[in-house]
């Protein structure tokens, strides 16, 4: 029995009592949230990790990309760029390694990650053709659902697969006119092999084929949007949205199979249209959780699309998003480096949390509190404690000349608002 149809079923199980626990929340909301598809546990029935647990009313969860390119390919980079990220508190890592031994890669990284793991089965057929010597273009459904297989057999947690890129959204996507085309790189490559051969998507055309192989070992699907903008120009088109409702209909498929799955949104999208993306999102697809990719709200901010991409996610956390995946600043720039992940991680961290906060998580809510319980006493130590990220907030404290008076920084110096207002507020 899968864990969608344990919870259908009635039964609370020690997964869902823990994950409740760690959410604050009744297990009895959690398990008929997942009963009817609102929230997802993920997990591989063969790792030993805490399952990650989607959609609201749980806290807003992050994931962290990270793998090898065709440029950099250092699998003792890869595996320190995970551990940072999971240092800082991302609760998934997807990797979408195009270079080197992918298997390897993968079996280092499941032996040493604490959190769920995704990846993107298309990449690695890409890769076999290309090692075999001929185009992905060539490959069959059969080669596609081995490295599914394999994927779910080696333990990965969740897979991205492209299922509702089909014949009609592909021929939809030729009379839109839009200006960066398609940008998913899973997405371009299950599109180009429908065109160039002229045959139905394998994941969409044999999709139960693809939920059996998924619910043996109770592995998640995440629903790739291969159309997504990757411009704020081509948002919420209607190739983006002719794909969402085919990828509703999928999400109804998966629940009746008992799979868990979750549903992947843009991109590039204007601030103005990041509400409406969700929630249009969530009503075509059931209220399925929803996994933005920032979204970034500009794309002018090269070397800076972390920042953009935390507005985009606080404001689609906000409207309903309930997964964030980090964009770093090296983002349409180069493979992030080990700083990079460290920073994108954080920055989309602040986005989810403010996210929870305007979502009334009372736990977010309480750390808020403390902090500035903190601040207004001048506790140091304890607000540096509190910050999301103690060790650069340290540093910077730190770096403070050695002063006579400590009960201050050197922000406002001797006219220190905070100690001012005391003096009046605790005057009798
Ligand atoms: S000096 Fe200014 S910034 Fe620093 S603690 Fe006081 S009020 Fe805050």
């Amino acid at each position: 029995m899968t864990r969608v149809e344990q919870a259908k079923s009635g039964l609370i199980s020690e997964e869902i009592q823990k994950a409740a626990i760690r959410e604050g929340l009744s297990p009895e909301i959690v398990r008929s949230a997942m009963a009817n598809g609102t929230m997802v546990l993920v997990k591989n029935r063969k790792r030993q990790i805490e399952p990650l647990l989607l959609g609201s009313p749980s806290r807003v969860k992050i994931n962290a990309n990270i793998g090898t390119s065709s440029a950099h390919a250092d699998i003792k980079d890869e595996l320190e760029k995970m551990r940072i990220a999971v240092h800082h508190g991302a609760d998934a890592i997807m990797d979408l390694s195009t270079c080197g031994d992918l298997k390897k890669i993968r079996e280092e990284l499941l032996k040493e990650c604490p959190v769920a793991i995704g990846t993107v089965p298309l990449y690695e057929l890409a890769i076999r053709a290309r090692e075999r010597g001929m185009s992905v273009l060539q490959t069959t459904a059969d080669d596609l659902f081995e490295i599914i297989t394999e994927h779910c057999e080696q333990g990965i947690d969740f897979l991205t697969l492209h299922c509702g890129i089909n014949l009609q959204t592909v021929a939809r996507f030729k009379e839109v006119n839009r200006l960066a085309g398609a940008t998913s790189r899973g997405g371009t490559i299950i599109m180009e092999w429908i065109y160039r051969n002229n045959k139905e998507n394998p994941l969409y055309e044999q999709f139960d084929r693809l939920l059996d192989i998924l619910a043996k070992n109770d592995v998640a699907l995440s629903l790739g949007d291969g159309f997504r903008p990757g411009a704020l120009h081509d948002a919420t088109d209607r190739v983006q949205i002719e794909e969402l409702i085919v990828l509703g209909d999928l999400v109804k498929r998966a629940k009746q199979k008992n799979v868990g799955v979750f549903v992947e949104g843009p991109g590039h999208v204007p601030l103005h249209q990041v509400t409406a993306n969700i929630q249009i999102q969530k009503s075509l697809c059931d209220n399925a959780p929803f996994y933005v990719l920032g979204p970034l709200v500009t794309d002018v901010s090269p070397g800076y699309d972390h920042i953009s991409a935390a507005i985009g996610g606080a404001v689609a956390a906000m409207a309903g998003a309930d997964f964030l995946c980090y964009v770093t600043p090296a983002e349409h720039l180069r493979l992030p480096s080990i700083e990079d992940v460290r920073e994108g991680v954080i920055a989309s961290r602040i986005a989810a949390h403010a996210a929870d906060i305007s979502r009334g998580n009372p736990s977010a809510i309480e750390w808020d509190n403390a902090i500035s319980k903190a601040k207004i006493d001048l506790d140091w130590e304890r607000m540096l404690s509190l910050c999301i990220d103690p060790e650069k907030a340290r540093s910077y404290r730190k770096s403070l000349p050695p002063q006579d008076d400590s009960s201050h920084c050197s922000m406002c110096g001797e006219f220190c608002a905070i100690r001012r207002s005391r003096s009046v507020q605790q005057e009798s």
